[in-house]
């Protein structure tokens, strides 16, 4: 199916990096893209300044108590506002759209994007967490509601873009490619000092920062492998990870015949958001284009993963399958919350993750409320061993 111009889009999570970067796509597209609902979690200023410049029919402020701000803001200019989680599900129910892109970070993002699957909407996928936590369910979920999952991230975005013209070919591996983040070729010794201030300086990319310290740590691409698993339905042994400092080849793809498929530009969100949002047209822009007198030379190398344990520990729960994906999705999102907090230490974090992977009990086939309570769960132990190591230090 092929969707007509002007789009309505829909962002979810419309304050942060990728929901901004969203906005200047549209802004620079005038005709094609129509901004119809806009969501926040706090920054009520931020979300009205964004709403009185681009006119959505709805605005949805998560935090309750700042409702009455939004209201008083924006109802007047006939803009309707609802608050709250119910008030993020609801508007993503609404026939009021034609892509929902889905940009809240965390476990956060699950129901709402979930609502809008419910409804057979297209969705341009950042969240990585929803497909992390519940990912046979949400894909399930798209089949039987004929939705639709367009990939933001830039490594299922490059896999999404190899596969164009190869519907009928099977995959024999796809190789994500991973930065190696501002920690390349440090060891543990560096690493039990770091603090918040060097996590947070990514090289290639800005981000918001819970994503930004999942990459310092390598957690982001140990959720990309079980985000891909999903996405294109493949077996874990199917998933590689390769270290690739310059973020040039956002992924490759190797089919049966041994012949590999990258896509590759310069590292860009706006990029796989433009993307997703004109699939299947590819449109003219003014971003900065590539060249070869920038990029001398472009390397690889394997992951360290005794170092950077984040990752081992993801491949090991990418192979569990189960509730283990969600378990260490919310004890690694209460992991990166106190570390930004400076309660814990960097190598602290996989130690957190570990202990609560060991504590919650395994579910093989869990249902949409075995993963809010093994969510629930993890957060309660990650934040009793978050409390311990605090004592400790
Ligand atoms: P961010 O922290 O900059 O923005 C998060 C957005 O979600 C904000 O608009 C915030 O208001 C909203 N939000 C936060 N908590 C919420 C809650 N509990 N309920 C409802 N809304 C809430 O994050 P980001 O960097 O834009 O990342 C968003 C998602 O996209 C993440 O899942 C991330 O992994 C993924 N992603 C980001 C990038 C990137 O370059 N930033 C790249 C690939 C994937
Ligand atoms: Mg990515």
């Amino acid at each position: 199916r092929s969707m007509q111009f002007p789009r309505r889009i829909a962002i979810f999570g419309s304050t942060g990096s990728i929901g901004t970067q969203a906005l200047e796509v549209v802004a620079a597209h005038p005709d094609l893209f129509e901004v119809t609902v806009l969501t926040a979690w706090k920054n009520a200023d931020l979300l009205i300044q964004q709403a009185v410049q681009f006119q959505p029919r709805l605005v949805v402020i998560g935090e309750e108590h700042l409702y009455n701000q939004v209201k008083n803001e924006l109802q007047q200019r006939g803009i309707r506002v609802l608050a709250g989680i119910s008030g993020l599900e609801e508007a993503a129910a609404e026939d009021l759209y034609d892509i929902h892109i889905a940009a809240i970070v965390g476990f956060a993002g699950l129901k709402p994007t979930l609502s809008a699957i419910r409804q057979g909407k297209t969705i341009a996928l950042a969240n990585k967490e929803t497909l992390v936590v519940a990912g046979e369910w949400v894909m399930e979920a798209v089949k039987n509601h004929q939705a639709r999952i367009i990939p933001v991230d830039s490594e299922h975005s490059a896999i999404f873009q190899c596969l164009e013209g190869e519907q009928h070919n099977r995959i024999e591996k796809i190789i994500l490619t991973a930065s190696g983040g501002p920690f390349l070729g440090k060891k543990p010794n560096f690493l039990v000092n770091v603090k918040k201030d060097h996590a947070l300086q990514h090289p290639n990319w800005r981000m918001g920062e819970k994503i930004t310290i999942d990459s310092s740590s390598l957690m982001n691409k140990g959720l990309e492998m079980i985000e891909a698993r999903w996405l294109f339905d493949l077996q874990p042994d199917q998933i590689e990870v390769v270290i690739h400092p310059q973020s040039v080849i956002h992924s490759l793809i190797q089919f049966e015949d041994g012949s590999l498929k990258a896509q590759l530009g310069l590292p860009d969100m706006k990029l796989p958001i433009q993307y997703a949002l004109c699939y299947p047209h590819r449109i003219a822009n003014n971003f900065p284009r590539f060249s070869f007198r920038q990029y001398l030379a472009l390397s690889f190398e394997t992951p360290d993963t005794k170092t950077f344990r984040n990752l081992a520990i993801a491949m090991e729960v990418l192979r569990r399958g189960g509730n283990a994906a969600c378990v260490m999705n919310a004890a690694n999102e209460e992991a990166v919350w106190a570390f930004l907090k400076n309660q814990i230490g960097f190598l602290d974090m996989s130690d957190v993750i570990e202990q609560t992977l060991e504590k919650v009990s395994f579910i093989p086939h869990p249902s949409l409320a075995d993963y809010e309570e093994s969510d629930r769960l993890a957060r309660q132990y990650a934040q009793l061993f978050i409390d311990k190591i605090q004592r400790r230090n």
